[in-house]
């Protein structure tokens, strides 16, 4: 079994660390976990009995941002050296090296030569968003082409993307996200009442928007949704992650504003997602963007839930429309309306779309299936 080093610049729980703390925890022991700073999936790993590696970043590589310039690139850079330097040493008890990050790559590249070890990188973003300062792109791809042997994405969409914007195709392998099909055996109309009960929910169907805050996540559409729907309650589950804090408090003031602050909770950051989703009648994704996987989608699908959410990126190789669930075009918050409520309105097609979305997301992304392809990635890379 080829050993890997799967490194994060951050601890806290966004996607891409759910997605490392997942595979680590049902892969073989080889695999190591390792993060430049603190947060939750350090605890969480920890707990059991897979304690990542920690190296301290310095505050001035963790302050690049997708769209920083070229100064703070710079400021950066000696921060960068210093880790790499840590993390060679680290390296070399592994086979292979995997940067988990965009800052994870500038630190892993470097490593990866110093220590002799080949570098896949694993990358979650959809690196044409505009999101992305170009100078920031055209050094992640440059990173990608001098150091990486391999880089395997999150998507379809995500690929295309890397080699529309110069990247090398011959590099790209697809990894899906994986998750435990026992989700599917959450939903209990039993559980699902106290739950709802202890949250202090009344009985009127409930919509759940789940995933951090973040204007790009569509919170503020969803909002608009709801205002626009009668006899729904909705719960907005998720933390300010990396900054955030502002757009939080603007949709706080917009949820106030639409006179929404009795049917809409905030719940904040949750660790028992799985089984707010099973509570729920409907679960809603609302990104503007395009997503580059969304794990929520398959989530919610996995706990048998019916799915409204926007098309475009990796959503569209989630969802069938129709099929498996439904797609609305982002940033339409009428449409979205119109879509929750033909689900809430429909109870049979409500069912036929859980039930044969589950069954798709369970068949398509199993941990077991993602820990595959990371291992035939790893050997291939070593
Ligand atoms: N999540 C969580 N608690 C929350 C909100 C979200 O554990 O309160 C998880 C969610 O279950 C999912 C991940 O965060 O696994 C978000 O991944 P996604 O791909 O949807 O978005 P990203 O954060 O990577 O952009």
């Amino acid at each position: 079994m080829t050993s890997a080093l799967f490194v994060s610049h951050t601890g806290e729980k966004g996607g891409a660390e759910l997605f490392l703390t997942d595979i680590v925890k049902a892969g073989p022991q080889s695999w190591r976990a390792c993060f430049l700073s603190g947060g939750a999936a350090v605890q969480d790993l920890a707990a059991s009995g897979r304690p990542p590696v920690m190296l301290s970043a310095g505050e001035k590589m963790l302050s690049i941002r997708r769209d920083s310039s070229v100064g703070v690139l710079l400021r950066g850079a000696a921060d960068v050296m210093a880790v790499a330097w840590q993390l060679s040493r680290r390296a070399k008890d592994y086979d292979v090296i995997c940067a988990n990050s965009q800052k994870a790559l500038f630190v892993c590249a470097l490593a990866a030569k110093l220590s002799g070890r080949p570098l896949v990188w694993i990358l979650h973003d959809i690196v044409t968003d505009p999101a992305f300062s170009a100078v920031n792109r055209r050094a992640s791809l440059a990173f990608a082409r001098l150091f990486a042997k391999l880089v395997a994405v999150n998507s379809g969409e995500t690929g295309r993307a890397f080699i529309e914007a110069g990247g090398e195709a011959e590099k790209v392998r697809i990894v899906y996200n994986g998750f435990d099909p026992a989700r599917g055996e959450l939903h209990d109309p039993g559980k699902a009442a106290r739950l709802r009960a202890e949250l202090g929910l009344g009985p009127a169907p409930l919509i759940g928007l789940f995933g951090r805050l973040s204007e790009w996540k569509g919170q503020h559409v969803f909002l608009e949704a709801v205002a626009a729907m009668e006899g729904v309650q909705a719960i907005i589950v998720g933390g300010a992650l990396f900054g955030q804090e502002e757009y939080e408090a603007s949709i706080r003031r917009q949820a106030s504003r639409l006179g929404l602050d009795d049917r809409v909770r905030f719940l904040g950051f949750r660790s028992d997602v799985p089984e707010l989703m099973a509570a729920t009648d409907v679960v809603a994704h609302t990104s503007i963007v395009a997503e580059p996987f969304g794990r929520v989608v398959v989530e919610a699908m996995m706990c048998g839930r019916p799915v409204v959410a926007t098309s475009g990126g990796g959503v569209t190789e989630i969802i069938r429309d129709g099929e498996t669930g439904l797609l609305v075009p982002p940033g339409n918050a009428a449409a979205l309306a119109a879509a929750l409520g033909c689900i809430l309105s429909h109870p049979a097609l409500a069912q036929r779309l859980a039930q044969a979305g589950r069954e798709d997301v369970s068949r398509r992304f199993s941990l077991e299936e993602t820990c595959r392809a990371v291992s035939v990635l790893l050997s291939e890379a070593a």
